[in-house]
Formats: structure tokens, sequence, C-alpha cells
């Protein structure tokens, strides 16, 4: 059976995900199905419902943006590699949309980490951590990335050891509650406290 949890506007939905039934929605013809009166996704992207007409569709934004990410843009992305002098991210979302299965990839050199001096990589990054960078340069679909300033950097960690989301407890020290491991990062200001939607 598909999940019933009751869905909200601007959730995250995935292809083939239960979102309601006919008595309530409107379904909508590219993004979603309708199946014995319910309504299900066809694609993975953010529910969008307009209350008037009660229209539910989903959307991805992809296919528009993938022209436009520009210098200067703000990225969410998920570290997936460290190297002695770099790290690889590949987006969740620009400028606050929400991409999924995105071909962007992205790097940060050691030199565009912090202000302050990062000695090893891992001091500031590691694999599964979410942060918030800013485009600095492009080319064809890979861009160089900045996290230096006290808005981008680390916005999500887990507990290295245990998988345990990390709470801040220092400028650059994070710990987990579950284990009492603490790491190190360079972390944003406002980690902990990213709307879930936007780290997706
Ligand atoms: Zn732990």
């Amino acid at each position: 059976m598909p999940n019933r949890k009751q869905i909200k506007n601007k959730d995250i939905a995935v292809t083939g995900q239960y979102l309601g039934v006919i008595e309530e929605y409107i379904s909508n013809e590219q993004s979603t199905y309708v199946k014995e009166g319910q309504i299900f996704a066809t694609k993975t992207g953010m529910i969008s419902i307009d209350d008037k007409k009660r229209q539910i569709e989903i959307e991805t934004h992809q296919e528009k943006d993938r022209k436009t990410v520009k210098i200067g843009d703000i990225v969410i992305g998920t570290v997936v590699f460290l190297r002695k002098f770099s790290i690889g991210i590949t987006f969740n979302t620009i400028n606050q949309k929400i991409h999924f299965n995105s071909s962007y990839f992205g790097n940060t050199h050691v030199s565009q980490i912090s202000n302050k001096y990062i000695d090893k990589i891992n001091d500031a990054f590691q694999i599964t951590d979410i942060i918030r960078a800013k485009v600095t340069k492009k080319s064809a679909n890979e861009y160089t990335l900045s996290t230096v300033g006290k808005n981008f950097g680390v916005i999500h960690a887990d507990c290295s050891i245990c998988g345990t989301e990390l709470n801040k407890i220092g400028y650059d020290k994070l710990k987990c509650d579950f284990c009492g491991n603490i790491e190190k990062r360079k972390l944003a200001l406002d980690y902990g406290d990213v709307a879930h939607n936007l780290r997706f």
C-alpha cells in the first residue's frame, strides 16, 4: 500500500508517491496520475498546491535552470568526496530551487573554504555533509565554489562514528549527543537551523 501521510505544499514527493484523492485535488497531467480515484506523483520534485483551483502538481525547475547557473549563485549541495586540497559537491538546490539527480558538480579548493587558515580539508568538511556555497567560476558542467564568509559552509552534518545529526557547540565544533564524538567543521552561521526542504 502506498504511504497515506498527509502532504503539504512545498513538501518533497518522490515518483509514485500517493498525494491525495480526486475529491481533494485536481490532478495535473504532466506530473501526476490518477488511479482508482487516487492521485500519485509521476516525478520527483516539490509539491505545488494551488489552493484556489485545488490543483496539485510536482515541480522540478530542473530543465529551466540547467542553463542558468551563474557566477555568484548560491548552491546547497552534498559533499561526495574529499581530496587532499579539494572537495566535490553535487548540488541539491540552486538559488533555493530544488534539483534532483542534478548533473551539476562543484569543487571547492582548500584556499576558498574560509578566511581562516585550513590545514587539513577534513577539519572543514566530511563526506555526506550538506554545505552552502557560492559559485565563483564556471566551466562546462563543473563549478568552482567558495565557502568563505559566515553564511557559507556546513549547514548539516552527521556523526562520522554513529550517523546521528551533530549539534553545534562552538564556532567550528560539533558534538554528537548520542556517542559524545566531537568533530570540526567550517560551519555556516545558521548550521542546524536550515529548512529541511532546502537542504534535501
Ligand atoms: Zn555519534
